[in-house]
């Protein structure tokens, strides 16, 4: 009882990935496959099958932060400015180091240079300034967002844990493998996908059929494209990958251009149909606030080795049943 298996603009091209950093030789995309590379920023020509791409989009982005804070006073934006690293303007946090003639810079800096910044005295051998960290304990330091809308203050132990889940972060771009260092709101994500990924193809509807073609190509290859319904994008992924010398797995996930908030909303299915089985996940998608890695590192999607793969695939391409829906609250 499978589903009638779209063909044509369902299929989601192979895009190449770069090469993990010890071993795999690196993987060669045939001359066929569009890769996410070769549609970089400067290419031409809308393919003219290019999905549609209707709905309002990621919707509202930032939203509440949590907790926030009171206006801050003059006296505190003076106390916090002491911290200030002359180089980058980030603060100086413990463990606090200065030069011989007791300038600060923060340790970011510091491993970068060979002199203090402020006078060219020298920095080692290293002092602590245990006073300075006293008082940095007793400060409430603003988010490293904050000129972007978050007005979290925190002490500084919390801070670096804070900023990894910050929704004011910028977000980075969702598509797998490191290539695109593109980095922007929320509200700018689609249309940097539309313009610099334009081999990502869209399909409309809640139920649709994510075809990956060419599963046996070698090394680390990563198939994307995009699902649109209920007014929102989502970006499906299949990703191949040798997390063990050897043992090949494919990780199949789905993530919402939007936020965590928006993406406790729905919930997606991936099945795997065919020769009287069937592979089911079911989860609920990830935003792209959190990216693909985390969740195929700790195997939080739909994972299978290529034995499997091939019970479901067909001629080397592999369909897999995507469904959407939303879940009330
Ligand atoms: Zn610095
Ligand atoms: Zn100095
Ligand atoms: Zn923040
Ligand atoms: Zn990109």
């Amino acid at each position: 009882m499978s589903r009638p298996s779209s063909t044509g603009p369902s299929a989601s091209k192979p895009c190449s990935k770069p090469p993990p950093p010890q071993h795999a030789p690196s993987p060669a995309a045939p001359p066929a496959a569009a890769t996410i590379s070769a549609a970089g920023p400067g290419s031409a020509a809308v393919p003219a099958a290019a999905a549609v791409i209707s709905g309002p989009g990621g919707g509202g982005g930032g939203g509440g932060g949590g907790g926030g804070a009171g206006p801050v006073s003059p006296q505190h934006h003076e106390l916090t400015s002491l911290f200030e690293c002359p180089v980058c303007f980030d603060y100086v946090l413990p463990p606090i180091l200065q030069c011989q003639a007791g300038h600060l810079v923060c340790n970011q800096c510091r491993q970068k240079l060979s002199c203090c910044p402020t006078c060219r005295g020298a920095l080692t051998p290293s002092i602590r300034n245990l006073a300075m960290e006293k008082v940095a304990s007793a400060v409430l330091f603003p988010c490293k967002y904050a000129t972007t809308g978050c007005s979290l203050t925190l002490h500084h132990t919390e801070k670096p844990e804070h900023e990894d889940i910050c929704e004011y972060r910028p977000y980075s771009c969702p598509c797998p493998g490191a290539s695109c260092k593109w980095q922007g709101s929320l509200e700018a994500v689609m249309s940097h996908l539309m313009h610099a990924h334009k081999s990502i193809t869209t399909l409309q509807g809640e139920d649709i059929v994510f075809l990956a073609t060419d599963i046996n190509l070698p090394g680390a290859v990563d198939w994307v494209m995009m699902q649109s319904c209920f007014g929102h994008h989502f970006m499906l992924v299949l990703e191949k990958q040798e997390k063990y010398e050897g043992h090949q797995q494919f990780f199949a996930i789905v993530l919402l251009i939007g936020t965590r908030k928006q993406a406790e909303n729905f919930a997606y299915r991936l099945e795997l149909n065919g020769n009287r089985r069937r592979l089911t996940w079911e989860a609920t998608p990830r935003s792209i606030h959190d990216g693909v890695a985390a969740a195929i590192l700790n195997s939080d999607c739909l994972v299978f080795d290529t034995a499997i793969a091939h019970l479901f695939a067909d001629n080397g391409n592999l369909g897999i049943n995507v469904t959407i829906s939303t879940c009330c609250p």
